[in-house]
């Protein structure tokens, strides 16, 4: 399975879009990797997770075909994760040729797909041809998506809808997405043991990086509680890889100061554009 990180900042990017702080300027002035977009990640060609409003830039930053894209799956409603107004471009008629993928389909909780419907009421002028078909994913069912089975989760976080992580496999690897989430429930881990789930890889939400975490995001902290917990549970093992991702710029380090401070606790820090073979 090919896996690539196309954005790895929390909401407000890292520079901020509006910030001048410490974090961010360090950020701005030392380049490469610390430079981090809205969340997004990519398997293979064909799978992407998320949608949020630096997806076009993602697109041509790493020479991305979107249209290659059959299945967007989306964690929950915060607009870092799914800013929908893109899709419209996916309309065959006015702007979008030549598609790899006649149709995309577009899977989520309610609230995700409450928000595509009132995108598409909210702008009745724009053209209904996208062949974008949305599907509502329940929790902890495996579903088919072509040669995928992904299961939604129960995320820790955004309490006013049913924010969902993401057990995916590609009938060879299986990869473990956590964002957005806080610490997680037990009912996650009775479904990963009850189905001898074991991750390939595992990208934990980060948010907080340095910071003592709390809420509905991670930290460093609690992210090694979390895989310490999963290594007991056989839900991972020495093979498995470890990858911090989604950062705050409140939360410290950037990439350079961050990198030897997590690969110390064993996990590897993610990057706009870093792309794994696992
Ligand atoms: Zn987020
Ligand atoms: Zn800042
Ligand atoms: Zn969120």
């Amino acid at each position: 399975m090919k896996f690539k990180y196309l954005g790895t900042a929390a909401a407000e990017g890292w520079p901020a879009v509006f910030c001048r702080c410490e974090n961010c300027e360090r950020a701005k002035k030392a380049g490469g990797p610390n430079i981090r977009t809205r969340s997004q990640a990519l398997i293979n060609d064909d799978f992407l997770i998320d949608f949020p409003s630096d997806t076009n830039m993602h697109m041509l930053i790493h020479n991305i075909d979107l249209s290659a894209v059959k299945y967007l799956i989306v964690t929950h409603s915060h607009n870092d994760h799914f800013a929908p107004i893109d899709l419209f471009f996916r309309s065959k008629s006015y702007y979008a040729h030549n598609l790899t993928e006649e149709k995309l389909y577009l899977y989520s909780n309610e609230a995700v797909l409450d928000v595509y419907n009132k995108l598409l009421s909210d702008y009745p002028e724009e053209p209904t041809d996208l062949n974008i078909i949305p599907s509502y994913i329940p929790l902890y069912t495996p579903t088919q998506l072509g040669k995928y089975t992904v299961t939604a989760l129960k995320a820790n976080h955004k309490p006013s809808e049913t924010a969902y992580v993401y057990l995916i496999s590609d009938g060879d690897r299986t990869v473990l997405y956590l964002n957005d989430t806080g610490r997680l429930y037990d009912e996650v881990y009775d479904y990963l043991i009850a189905n001898k789930i074991k991750a390939d890889l595992i990208s934990f939400d980060c948010t907080y990086v340095l910071l003592k975490s709390g809420g509905g995001h991670l930290g460093l902290d609690s992210c090694q509680i979390e895989r310490d917990k999963m290594l007991e549970k056989g839900i991972a093992d020495k093979d498995t890889r470890f990858i911090v991702n989604h950062f705050s710029h409140n939360g410290g380090a950037i990439y350079q100061e961050l990198v030897p401070i997590a690969a110390k606790l064993s996990f590897e820090t993610s990057y706009d554009g870093m792309e794994l073979e696992i």
